[in-house]
Parts: structure tokens; C-alpha cells; sequence
């Protein structure tokens, strides 16, 4: 039976991926930061802290065919109040997971890594759209300790390691906790329809951004798992959209036209180094994976807005 570890199993990404690989009939540990945490049914959690080490013991003894690295400080806004604890968490611990593949190799046993890479690696990007090519200059925190994993899983893939980077643009799904502005929007649209909540504070409203679905971005990743080769790949669906008419969309669907009565905007939500744009190019996933996306922008808001509203109106 095929044996994978998923780093951050709790995750967006790592319980609709668990839930992916149980179906298909696979053997799915995953770590977890705190031993509370609810984890898919047939999963075997284990807790482990990626700012300390433990994660190349627990690689060594597990010995998995795929390790899926998802775990992360995922928030960019947070990385600049905790800049050390996210290198080491989206950075350190990438090295003593390769460091163990790449043991594991030696011994014979071949181990597939991917790395959940980041379209912040590239900052204020310099190409329009981006591609794997485009140059690393990142802008945080997050992006700088993103940006050193990738380095690594492409210096482990030179050493012979099946190391991938999947560049994933932001993708959404209600499973997002309310930190991304996604979530934030549509769980606040719909309690503000409900006359459960009076106004929603948000920051740079003008930031575009390519949104896909989550589900999406897990079947890529499945994809790159399976490939003949390791490589690097921009996941993304190649259409960018602002913060602001993701505001409208949401309120127009709980049936709100004028969005700016109930919207505020704060410098304090204002981070250093936003991206004025992120748009990515995954031609280079569709013809090597024959991967696109299959929900767009719209739908997801919708997606989003409907089950927000069917849970205020439950709660
Ligand atoms: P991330 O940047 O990939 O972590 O995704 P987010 O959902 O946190 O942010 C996406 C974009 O929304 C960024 O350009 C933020 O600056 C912008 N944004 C505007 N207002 C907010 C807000 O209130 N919260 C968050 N999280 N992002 C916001």
C-alpha cells in the first residue's frame, strides 16, 4: 500500500488531499501542531512542531513513497510579526525533510517530495504573467523563507531526489480560516445580511490577485505526485481580480448592492511589499500534466457566500 505523509493535514490543502488519497486507497499520516486538532477519518496524525526538529526523524521511521510539505505560517501579514518562526517553519524544516530523502535514497528507497511553493517567492513580480521562470525577488517574510525552500527542493532535484515545487497562487474554498481575505469577505457578507455584524475592515482593496479553487490545486497537486519527472510548476488559472470586486460579487449574492455603506478601509490591514498584482501562467502544468482549472472566479465567490450563509443562519 502506497505510504504518504502530509505535512499539515489540518490544513485547507492537507484535509481535502487526505480525503483524496484515503479514497484511492492509500496510507495517509500527517502531522499536526497541536494534538486537538481534527483530522480526517483513516488518517494517522502525528504532532509535531516544524519550528523544532523531529521532522526527518519522523520521515526517517515513516519511510513514505510521497511526502506532501503543506505546513506552513501561512498567513504573509503574520510573517512580519514572526519573521524567525517562519523561517524555520516554511524554511529550516524543508531542509531536514530532504536532508532525510535524500538519505532515504541513498538506502534505496525512493521517496517523491513536493513543496507547496508560493506565488510570493516572486514579490513585486517583475513578468506579467509569471511562469517558472520568472525571477525570485520576494517581498516578506513568508515569500523570503518560501523562497529558500524552493531553492533547496531545486538543488535536492539536481542531486537525483523527485523534488517538485508546485508554485500555487492563492486558492480558496470555505475550508479557509477567516486570516485570508477570501473568507473574511464572504463569512462577513453573509453575517452582515443576517443583521449578524455591521461593517467588514479591510486593507489595499485595489490588490488583484489569482484566485482558484482549492479542490483544483489538490488535483494539481496529485498530478505532479504522479508525473514522470520532477520538475517545477506554476499552478494558477491565469485570470487576476481585485479585493474590491470580490467585495461586490460576495454582497451581491447575499443580495447587498451598495457594498460601500458596510465596508471600511484600515492602514493598519496595509502590509509591506503587497503585490499590487499576482497573475500566473500554468501552461507549463497543461501540457506536461494536462492539468486546468475548472472553477472560476465567480463560482468560487458564490461557492463561498452560500455556505457562510447556510452556517449563520445555523449558528
Ligand atoms: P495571502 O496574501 O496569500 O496570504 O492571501 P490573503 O487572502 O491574506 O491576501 C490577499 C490580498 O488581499 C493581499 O493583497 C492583501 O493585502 C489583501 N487584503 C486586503 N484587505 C485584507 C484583509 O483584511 N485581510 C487579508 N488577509 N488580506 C487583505
Amino acid at each position: 500500500m502506497a505510504r504518504t505523509l502530509i505535512t499539515g493535514v489540518t490544513g485547507q490543502d492537507g484535509s481535502f488531499l487526505a480525503e483524496e488519497l484515503i479514497a484511492r486507497g492509500h496510507e495517509v499520516h500527517g502531522t499536526t501542531l497541536r494534538s486537538n486538532e481534527a483530522v480526517v477519518a483513516g488518517a494517522r496524525a502525528h504532532q509535531l512542531d516544524l519550528s523544532g526538529s523531529g521532522i526527518g526523524a519522523l520521515v526517517r521511521e515513516l519511510r513514505p513513497d510521497t511526502i506532501y510539505n503543506l505546513a506552513a505560517i501561512s498567513s504573509v501579514n503574520g510573517s512580519w510579526q514572526q519573521p524567525e518562526l517562519t523561517s524555520k517553519v516554511n524554511g529550516l524544516a524543508v531542509a531536514e525533510m530532504l536532508a532525510a530523502v535524500h538519505e532515504l535514497q541513498g538506502g534505496g528507497h525512493e521517496v517523491r517530495f513536493l513543496q507547496a511553493s508560493s506565488a510570493e517567492i516572486f514579490g513585486i513580480p517583475t513578468d506579467v504573467p509569471q511562469t517558472e521562470a520568472t525571477a525570485i525577488r520576494p517581498t516578506s517574510p513568508y515569500g523570503a523563507a518560501k523562497a529558500y525552500a524552493h531553492g533547496l527542493v531545486g538543488a535536492y532535484r539536481a542531486a537525483g531526489v523527485f523534488a517538485s515545487g508546485v508554485i500555487l497562487y492563492n486558492h480558496e474554498s470555505p475550508r479557509r480560516p477567516e486570516t485570508f481575505v477570501t473568507r473574511k469577505i464572504t463569512a462577513a457578507a453573509a453575517r452582515i445580511s443576517l443583521g449578524l455584524q455591521d461593517r467588514l475592515e479591510l486593507g489595499n482593496l485595489a490588490a488583484r490577485r489569482d484566485w482558484g479553487w482549492a479542490p483544483d490545486y489538490v488535483n494539481a497537486l496529485l498530478r505532479v505526485a504522479e508525473a514522470e519527472r520532477p520538475d517545477d510548476f506554476v499552478i494558477a488559472t491565469g485570470v487576476a481580480h481585485s479585493v474590491e470586486e470580490f467585495v461586490a460579487l460576495a454582497f451581491a449574492r447575499v443580495g447587498i448592492d451598495g457594498w460601500q455603506r458596510y465596508v471600511t478601509v484600515t492602514k493598519d490591514l496595509l502590509r509591506p511589499g503587497d503585490a499590487p498584482q499576482q497573475l500566473g501562467d500554468a501552461s507549463h502544468a497543461r501540457d506536461e500534466l494536462g492539468w486546468s482549472p475548472t472553477v472560476v472566479f465567480a463560482q468560487i465567490v458564490e461557492k463561498m457566500v452560500d455556505h457562510d450563509v447556510a452556517l449563520a443562519s445555523t449558528t
